[in-house]
């Protein structure tokens, strides 16, 4: 068994939607980034790759690579997906959590943890949507942007 960690934030940019988790969830504001900016999904590559001890997702995926200018984040969790199966790794399970005072995830939380569950080859019961807020303190309590957090858990492949 190996266990991996990964964290993320964006800033809050122009636009009417933020991807979460493979989702889109309408919003006052879009995010700034190089992908799609979903730092769910950003968050669970890095905790992917930290626990197959691959380094971090801007050493795969640069954020200067135009291959990757407003990509669908799903292709990050993809492609590191299909590292671990090269190496006889799968996920176990997996526990997100987005960290914002808005948008509110409650009413796409099923459909989160649902599309994260298919990228990761694994059941609902596997994967894990939490959400707080940081009391309003902070950049992400004045609704500056978005943070993340994931930890996985990857299983040695039988
Ligand atoms: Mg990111």
């Amino acid at each position: 068994m190996r266990v991996g960690s990964g964290f993320d934030v964006h800033a809050f940019g122009p636009g009417e939607h933020v991807m979460l988790g493979g989702v889109r969830v309408p919003h006052t504001h879009g995010v700034l980034a190089h992908s799609d900016g979903d730092v769910l999904l950003h968050a669970l590559t890095d905790a992917l790759l930290g626990a197959a001890g691959l380094g971090d997702i801007g050493q795969h995926f640069r954020d200067t690579d135009p291959r990757w200018k407003g990509a669908d984040s799903a292709r990050f969790v993809q492609a590191v997906l299909a590292m671990l199966r090269e190496r006889g790794l799968r996920v176990g399970n997996a526990d997100v959590t987005l960290i914002a005072e808005r948008p509110k995830v409650g009413p796409y939380r099923d459909a989160i943890r649902a599309r994260i569950a298919e990228l990761l080859e694994v059941s609902g019961q596997a994967v894990n949507v939490k959400a707080t807020t940081t009391e309003r303190l902070g950049f992400l309590g004045r609704t500056e942007g978005l943070a993340a957090q994931a930890v996985v858990l990857l299983l040695e492949s039988p």
